[in-house]
């Protein structure tokens, strides 16, 4: 493949070219697992935080 799409780390549009066009800002390009992987980290840790704060309210008025 000739031209890989990018990702801009300033504002997320996706761009051919090696500097953003919408905000100027750096991009690079995105690897695919390596994505997942990470998508599924800050899920799971989304879910975490969740739970944790969760269970703070649920002790604070169980107390
Ligand atoms: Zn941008």
């Amino acid at each position: 493949m000739r031209y890989l799409l990018r990702k801009c780390l300033e504002c997320g549009e996706y761009t051919f070219k090696e500097v953003c066009p919408y905000c100027g800002g750096s991009v690079r390009v995105p690897q695919p697992s390596r994505f997942s992987i990470e998508d599924r980290m800050g899920k799971w840790r989304r879910q975490q935080k969740k739970e944790f704060y969760k269970r703070m309210s649920n002790s604070e008025t169980g107390v």
